[in-house]
């Protein structure tokens, strides 16, 4: 059986359009609307066949649907519900696939009618490109994706939301939103802060050293560049979603790298080593889990 037969997504971009073409692939039966702010995403999107109704308003996207995701920039989500909820089914659940989760709650508190529960999801997957052509059936496999209900929401809509992404080929864990928080501050937010300061940075020194910076790329500096060619509006979003535990982790950062500054400027090579060596063995539990493949062209395929 479906979990939810009707199904609306509102933003058709990388993640909407991956989990329309994963619904259609591994969920038989089940109807999609549609709907995105850009008329170029929605004809898109009717080109590729991936919903079986592309609607011009979110409104007019939700009525009937039993399942309503908002794939959306964050800093979008108000506006986005204040515009589709006097539309929302009796009964239907509320998701959304945002990667800061307690500004959720917090963005859509009294927007949300009675009725309908709100079941917040983040799925851990994604690449650096965007858009409905830039989606695939099987981004989610085998990922995690992260449940942050809050306090009072019914149980059987979770479990709902939860045989969902099951159905998508996730694996689902169920999590506080702040904790939610703090971890993908530390293994998602920061590390592509740092990717777009490095970037930053390298550009500034390439005005100085002329073409280098581009040419001697493969030395490490390009793999920092996939990270930070991802969507300038999503990832200012993120930030500004989740500024505190983004701000704590930051923090930590900051002292491992002078503590690193100081083991090179004393000539301290075993706490370097040690360093490093702790940093493999964080890669090969990685790839252990099944997160990654040890493959020597990491970070280029899907
Ligand atoms: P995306 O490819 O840029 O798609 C977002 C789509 O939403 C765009 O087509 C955009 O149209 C549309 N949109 C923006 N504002 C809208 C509005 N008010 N009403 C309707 N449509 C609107 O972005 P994405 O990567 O799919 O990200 C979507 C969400 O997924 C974000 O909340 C992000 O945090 C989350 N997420 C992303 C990743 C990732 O790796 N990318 C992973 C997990 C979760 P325009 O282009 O015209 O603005």
């Amino acid at each position: 059986m479906l979990p939810f037969a009707r199904i609306a997504i509102i933003g058709m971009g990388l993640i909407g359009s991956s989990i329309a073409r994963a619904a259609r692939a591994r969920m038989h039966g089940v109807s999609i609307s549609a709907h995105d702010a850009s008329a170029d995403v929605r004809a898109r999107v009717l080109d590729l066949g991936l919903a079986d109704d592309v609607a011009d308003t979110s409104a007019a996207a939700v009525i009937d649907a039993e399942l309503v995701i908002l794939a959306v920039p964050l800093g979008a989500y108000a506006d986005v519900v204040q515009a589709l909820a006097a539309d929302l089914a009796p009964g239907a659940v509320l998701s959304d696939v945002g990667s800061a989760k307690r500004c959720v709650a917090a963005s859509l508190a009294g927007l949300v009618p009675p009725g309908v529960a709100l079941v917040p999801a983040h799925p851990v997957a994604g690449t650096e490109r965007s858009g409905p052509d830039a989606g695939f059936a099987t981004l989610f496999e085998g990922r995690w994706c992260i449940l942050t209900p809050p306090e009072g929401t019914p149980a059987a809509a979770v479990e709902r939301v939860s045989a969902f992404w099951t159905r998508l080929g996730s694996r689902v864990e169920v999590m506080d939103a702040a904790h939610h928080d703090l971890v993908l501050a530390v293994t998602s937010h920061v590390p592509h802060l740092i990717a777009y300061s490095i970037v930053g940075t390298a550009a500034d020194i390439e005005e100085v050293a002329a073409g280098e910076v581009i040419k001697y790329s493969a030395g490490g500096f390009r793999d920092f560049t996939r990270i930070a060619a991802s969507d300038p509006t999503m990832w200012r979003d993120v930030f500004l979603a989740n500024r505190d535990a983004v701000l704590e982790v930051l923090g930590r950062v900051g002292e491992d790298l002078a503590a690193l500054q100081r083991a090179i400027r004393w000539g301290d090579g075993e706490t370097l080593f040690r360093r490093f060596e702790s940093s493999r063995a964080t890669r090969r539990a990685i790839v252990e889990a099944g997160q990654d493949v040890d493959a020597p062209d990491f970070g280029r395929g899907r």
